[in-house]
């Protein structure tokens, strides 16, 4: 069969082998070539779904997004029991720990870090724990939330002063500074693909979010005598939801765009990509700032953060959906099972029964691809 959209010959298939594009002739879903129905990393999902694992554990089957998504659950009712007996400082931790904990079973589960654990694992989760403890440690000698606020009736203005400092300035310098050590990965060759660059990003986002919410919220940790049960509930909410989630995709997305630069491939999606990354951390920390300075009731704010999370969500899907298109290399054609679908294909970049961009496999499953010459002796799909 020869695609119509690459000119190649491929095996049949509903989705050509070599460039991702559906090879449906009816035009029923929008353009072939994009797909936009069909997201390269699970296929069975729209690029525009709103799904957080789909979109920060891009590596994971159905099986495996299935057990994450009851771990997740689970964590988050754990939290909930604990705030229900009292328990906050334990709550807070759990909080602040749970998503990361997630990434590392995550790393270790497909083995995003092929040979080289420890190096990858200091570099993303480490580099960005160091960086969160040096830079809140930083911030919190500048502004210290409870000396800078003796007002009991600061609830009524805005503070302009902290707007421009926690809203504004220090989005911009954590943005720039959490995806330093992802940059500096000393073997980053081993790991071309932008699939990879993301997934450090997002795990160097999370190091740092797990660091700066343990150190803002020591007081609270060792001084919980003085601490209201009543308001800890949204708190802990956007600590272990929506501040990690905004951490770890903002700097997935901006070392997503460093690995697109190396490969020579940046463009207007990437360079959208930064700029949303920034101005959605400078929403999320602004519009938090203003909104807590104003008396409105603390579930706005909930909804403001998770508005602009999702935003960021979908942005995420969109990059890693075309990068994952434009970075099919030909892998050669090779006997592999494929992690979306299950069936046994003959393959060489996306699975050609249901069109899983196969650099999104975990990296067992590439260790273990068989090499064929012949792609044309076998009918893919043939299970
Ligand atoms: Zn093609
Ligand atoms: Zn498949």
């Amino acid at each position: 069969m020869r695609c119509d959209h690459c000119a190649h010959d491929v095996p049949d298939g509903v989705f050509c082998t070599r460039c991702g594009a559906h090879q449906g002739t009816t035009g029923e879903f929008g353009d072939a070539k994009r797909r936009e129905h069909r997201y390269a990393a699970h296929p069975g999902e729209h690029v525009a779904q709103p799904s957080v694992i789909t979109t920060l554990f891009p590596h994971l089957g159905h099986q495996k997004i299935h057990e994450f998504r009851w771990a997740f659950i689970v964590g988050l009712a754990g939290v909930l029991v604990l705030y229900i007996s009292g328990l906050i400082a334990a709550a807070i931790l759990v909080s602040a720990f749970l998503v990361p904990v997630l990434y590392l079973i995550y790393l270790y589960e497909a083995q995003v870090y092929r040979d080289e654990p420890a190096m990858v694992l200091g570099f993303t989760i480490g580099g960005g724990v160091v960086a969160g403890i040096v830079l809140t440690i930083l911030v919190r000698l500048i502004y210290n939330p409870i000396s800078a606020d003796p007002n009991p009736l600061a609830g009524t203005s805005v503070n302009i002063g902290a707007l421009l400092l926690l809203g504004l300035l220090v989005p911009l310098v954590q943005e720039v500074v959490k995806a330093l050590p992802a940059i500096f990965l000393p073997n980053r060759a081993n790991f071309p693909e932008t699939v990879d660059g993301l997934v450090f990003g997002i795990a160097a986002g999370l190091g740092f979010a797990l660091a700066e919410t343990v150190i803002n919220f020591s007081t609270s940790l060792t001084s919980l005598g003085h601490v209201a049960p009543g308001n800890w509930i949204y708190n802990l909410t956007t600590i272990a939801v929506l501040q990690p989630l905004m951490q770890g995709s903002a700097t997935g997305m901006i070392v997503a765009t460093v690995w697109r630069q190396r490969l020579g491939m940046l463009g207007g999606r990437e360079i959208g990509g930064v700029a949303m990354a920034v101005l959605a951390h400078i929403a999320f920390s602004g519009g938090t700032q203003i909104l807590s300075d104003t008396s409105i009731s603390p579930l706005f704010i909930l909804f403001w953060q998770a508005a602009v999370v999702g935003a960021l969500l979908m942005y995420v899907r969109y990059l890693l959906h075309h990068a994952l298109l434009e970075e099919a290399a030909h892998m050669g054609f090779a006997e592999t099972v494929c992690p979306s679908c299950h069936m046994h294909i003959v393959a060489s970049g996306f699975c050609p029964n249901c069109g899983m961009a196969l650099t999104a496999a975990p990296s067992q499953l590439k260790r273990n691809r068989r090499e064929r010459k012949d792609p044309a002796s076998r009918a893919s799909g043939g299970a």
